[in-house]
């Protein structure tokens, strides 16, 4: 008899293997239905001998000390600043845009407070700022806007940024200084042998044994268990029995070039009419020397493997119906991005596998939870 089955192998469920196996003795069994571990973090190497990221470009950074300090249990990093480009009116410029962003687009030499005062005579009032449109234009105005925002929004989500939550396009800053980063977290940093190698270290447990290429449906009756932790789409699990809950989806188009650079950025985004919204050359992030490298273009789609929850109201809405029939449902507990329909990034979604853990352990402060028999 297992104490758990946790279905998902990404970092919602090894962590929650690990941390139930190693810090509580719990046996656990972790499936997945794909052939590996890692879930959308999954990396390899391909044909060509490169590493690459099947599910496209993860690039790890936190402020939070303690998702940082456990995830360096089972892996040594290479410190990485992410850097992206955007290709507009024929030029390639920083994104998030920056004082550097407006000098090369105008032809300007600004200052970082004329910056500030250009941006201010652009930025267009709005009385609440609800939507995606609302966070971009009342920043930067209606140009900028249309040029960087606008049309990459409509490509990524099949919707206006109008019909989006202000937190999607709010990810993204908008800077009146050269710092050209995409993140400004304290730790970033990429695991120094891939993604795929920290998760084998992370589930490296007697305790834990893993299925793949298993889905829930086939081992909820074939491994006996006492509970059950879902890391799919909460929606699925319940046969969606309120309808379904929109996820968007991508295509991922590889090329391996004979050559040892391709681009002039690790990401360069295409805020236009490309069906592809950015192209990815992997070897910036992960520093891998290789004669040849590999590129990923992301192309989104509305069918397909559910990458992204859509956050808008009504789907916030149609997800608290989910959360509440997944509170009344014992013995199941729901978590990571899909389980609980939050566009959450990879360090959230550790934060949140710690807090879980630390409920089901009886030890309610995540730190403690992270901490407890390291
Ligand atoms: P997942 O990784 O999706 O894992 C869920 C697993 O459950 C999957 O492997 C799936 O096969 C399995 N599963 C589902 N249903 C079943 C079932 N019925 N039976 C068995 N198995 C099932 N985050 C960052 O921090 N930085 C980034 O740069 C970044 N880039 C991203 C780029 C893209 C294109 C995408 C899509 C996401 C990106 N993310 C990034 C987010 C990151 O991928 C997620 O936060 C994280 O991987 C979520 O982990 P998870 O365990 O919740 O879900
Ligand atoms: N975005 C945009 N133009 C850009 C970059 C981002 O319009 O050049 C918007 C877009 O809606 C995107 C969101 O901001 O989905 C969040 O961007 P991020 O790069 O964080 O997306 P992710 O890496 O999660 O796909």
């Amino acid at each position: 008899m297992f104490d758990y089955l946790i279905v998902g192998a990404g970092f919602a469920g090894c962590v929650l293997a690990e941390r139930l196996a190693r810090g509580s003795g719990k046996k656990v069994v972790l499936c997945d239905v794909r052939p590996h571990i890692g879930g959308n973090a999954y990396d390899h190497h391909d044909a060509a001998g490169v590493l690459v990221h099947r599910y496209g470009p993860h690039v790890f950074h936190t402020s939070s000390r303690e998702v940082f300090e456990y995830l360096s249990r089972f892996t040594e990093w290479r410190p990485y600043q992410h850097r992206v480009r955007a290709w507009v009116d024929g030029q390639l410029v920083p994104i998030p845009i920056n004082l550097d962003t407006i000098n090369q687009l105008y032809g300007l030499r600004l200052s970082a407070p004329e910056v500030e005062a250009f941006l201010a005579s652009r930025a267009v009032r709005r009385e609440q700022i609800r939507t995606s449109e609302d966070v971009i234009v009342s920043k930067v105005g209606v140009e900028l806007y249309e040029k960087f925002f606008k049309h990459y929004t409509r490509k990524q989500w099949g919707l206006d940024p109008s019909e989006l939550d202000a937190a999607v396009t709010a990810r993204v800053p908008v800077r009146s200084n050269r710092d050209d980063r995409y993140f400004t977290d304290t730790y970033q940093a990429m695991p120094l042998h891939g993604f795929t190698r920290m998760f084998e270290r992370m589930v490296d447990h007697p305790n834990i044994k893993i299925l793949l290429n298993a889905s829930f449906r086939e081992m909820q009756s074939e491994i006996p268990h006492r509970e059950v932790i879902f890391t799919g789409p909460v929606d699925a699990f319940f046969d969606h029995r309120f309808g379904k809950l929109p996820y968007r989806s991508l295509e991922f188009h590889f090329e391996t070039k004979d050559q040892e650079r391709y681009q002039d950025a690790p990401v360069i985004n295409y805020p236009n009419e490309n069906p592809y919204t950015r192209v990815t050359e992997f070897k910036y992030l992960t520093g891998q020397v290789h004669p040849k490298t590999t590129i990923v273009y992301e192309i989104p789609k509305g069918e397909g493997d559910p990458y992204y929850p859509v956050p808008r109201p009504e789907n916030a809405a149609l997800y608290r119906k989910y959360e509440e029939l997944a509170k009344e449902t014992p013995g199941v507990h729901f978590a990571g991005r899909l389980g609980t329909y939050r566009y959450y990034n990879m360090d959230q979604v550790v934060a949140q596998a710690l807090t879980l853990y630390g409920k089901l352990a009886g030890v309610p402060n995540r730190q403690l939870a992270a901490a407890k028999a390291a």
